[in-house]
C-alpha cells in the first residue's frame, strides 16, 4: 500500500487543531487504498500546541511529529518536515484550516495519473485584503518577469509532491528559503486544481506586511542577481548622461564662458546620482548579506525532539 505523507508547520495553532486532526483523519478513514502518515512540525509554539499533538500521537499511531528548538518560521518548518516525511506523497498542509483537506483525493488522484506537483489555485482569496491581493499579484509577476521561471498565481504552499519532488527539495539548504520560487525552480510534472480559500478557522494569521517584505525580497535574491545586472544598465546609462553633459557644458564654457547659476540643477543631480548610488549599495548589500548567511553553514533547524508513530520514541538530530 503505498503511503501519503500529510505535513503540518503549526505555530501557535491550539485553537483550531482539534477541529483540523477529526477532518484529516476522517478524510484518512474514507480514503482506504492508502496509508496515512500526519506529520506536525511544531515551530516552537508558545501555546499547548505541542500538548495537542502530543496527545493525538498518543491516540494514533499515523501521527508522526517534529518539535523544532524553537520558532524558525514557516518556511524552514516545512524544509524541516519534508526532511522526516516518509511518504510515497507528501501534502504540505496550513494547520488553520484554509486548505480544505477534503481536496486532498482529487490531488492524490491526479497524482496517480503521473503528476508530480498538484498545487491546489485559489480561486478567490476571501478575507484577505485588496491591497495584499494586489501587492501580492505584482510581486509575483515581477518575479516571473526577473527569473524566467514561471510561478504559479494565487498558489501557496498546499500541494501534495511525488516522492522524487520531495527529495530535489531536500538539496536545497538556502537559510533564506522562499518555499514558491522552489517549487517553481525544480520543476516536474505541474497540475493546477482550483479551489476556495476559507478563512482562517480560529486563531490569528502570523504573517505580518514586514514579514511578507522579507520574504518578497528574500523570493528575488535567492533566485535571481537580475537586481545587480539592473544596477550596472543605470549605472552604465547615468554614467553616458553624465559624460554627455560634461561635453556640453566644456564646450558651452569655452566658447560662451560662464556664468554663476546653476545651483538648482546642480543639487539636483547631486542628490539624484546619491540616491542612485545609496540604492545599489543596498541591492549589493543584499546580496552580500545572503553571502554571508550561506557561507556560515549552520544548520538550518533544530529538533529538540521527533516522534515517529509507526516506531517506538527516539530522538534524532540531522540538520
Ligand atoms: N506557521 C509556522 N511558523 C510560523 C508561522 C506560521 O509554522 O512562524 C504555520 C501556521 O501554523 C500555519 C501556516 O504556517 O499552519 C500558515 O500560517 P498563517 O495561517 O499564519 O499564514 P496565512 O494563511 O495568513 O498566510
Ligand atoms: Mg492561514
Amino acid at each position: 500500500m503505498k503511503t501519503i505523507s500529510v505535513l503540518i508547520p503549526a505555530y501557535n495553532e491550539e485553537p483550531v487543531l482539534e477541529k483540523l486532526f477529526t477532518r484529516l483523519a476522517n478524510l484518512a478513514n474514507e480514503v482506504k487504498e492508502y496509508d496515512f502518515e500526519f506529520l506536525f512540525v511544531n515551530d516552537g509554539s508558545k501555546d499547548n500546541t505541542l500538548g495537542i499533538i502530543k496527545d493525538f500521537a498518543e491516540k494514533d499511531s499515523r501521527v508522526s511529529y517534529i518539535n523544532l528548538s524553537r520558532n524558525f518560521g514557516k518556511e524552514i518548518g516545512m524544509i524541516a518536515g519534508l526532511d522526516y516525511v516518509q511518504g510515497d506523497a507528501t501534502v504540505i498542509i496550513d494547520a488553520d484550516l484554509q486548505d480544505p483537506p477534503e481536496l486532498i483525493p482529487e490531488m492524490i488522484k491526479l497524482w496517480e495519473e503521473g503528476y508530480d506537483d498538484v498545487y491546489a489555485k485559489r480561486r478567490s482569496r476571501e478575507g484577505e485584503s485588496w491591497l495584499k491581493k494586489y501587492t501580492s499579484k505584482m510581486y509575483y509577476r515581477t518575479l516571473q518577469k526577473i527569473t524566467h521561471i514561471p510561478i504559479q498565481e494565487d498558489t501557496g504552499d498546499f500541494r501534495l509532491l511525488d516522492k522524487r519532488v520531495v527529495e530535489a527539495i531536500r538539496q536545497f539548504r538556502d537559510t533564506q528559503r522562499n518555499a514558491k520560487a522552489i517549487f517553481s525552480w525544480v520543476g516536474f510534472h505541474k497540475k493546477e486544481i482550483l479551489y476556495d480559500r476559507d478563512e482562517r478557522a480560529a486563531g490569528m494569521t502570523k504573517w505580518s506586511y514586514p514579514k511578507l517584505v522579507n520574504l518578497a525580497i528574500d523570493g528575488i535574491t535567492s533566485f535571481t542577481t537580475a537586481p545587480l545586472r539592473i544596477s550596472t544598465y543605470v549605472g552604465a546609462g547615468v554614467s553616458i548622461l553624465a559624460f554627455l553633459y560634461l561635453l556640453f557644458l566644456v564646450i558651452r564654457t569655452t566658447f560662451f564662458g560662464t556664468d554663476l547659476a546653476g545651483y538648482p540643477s546642480m543639487m539636483a543631480v547631486i542628490l539624484f546620482l546619491g540616491g542612485v548610488q545609496l540604492l545599489f549599495l543596498g541591492i549589493i548589500g543584499e546580496y552580500v548579506g545572503r553571502i554571508f548567511n550561506e557561507t556560515k553553514q549552520r544548520p538550518l533547524y533544530l529538533i529538540e525532539e521527533y516522534h515517529n508513530g509507526k516506531t517506538p520514541k527516539k530522538t534524532r538530530s540531522k540538520n
